[in-house]
């Protein structure tokens, strides 16, 4: 039988396999959909003071960056 998960943010009970399931630490995050992963991540961002992860955020933002610069001149390659 397959284990079935909580949407922290909605309740809705959902089987493995479907939707987000995040482990922080100790703590299990599961989402039935990614619009409440979305709702938590915007509930998460207003509580968590700037300065605690605004330099992580700064080195995702700058990964992806370079990513899509990637993918571009890739894409650019392949044309
Ligand atoms: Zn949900």
């Amino acid at each position: 039988m397959k284990k079935k998960y909580r949407c922290i943010v909605c309740g809705r009970v959902f089987p493995e396999g479907q939707g987000i399931i995040i482990k922080y630490g100790n703590t299990l995050l599961a989402f039935h959909k990614s619009k409440c992963a979305a709702k938590f991540l915007k509930l998460l961002l207003e509580r968590i003071p700037p300065e605690e992860i605004e330099d992580y955020i700064k080195h995702i933002l700058r990964e992806l960056e370079e990513k899509q610069k990637l993918e571009e001149k890739l894409r650019a390659k392949k044309i």
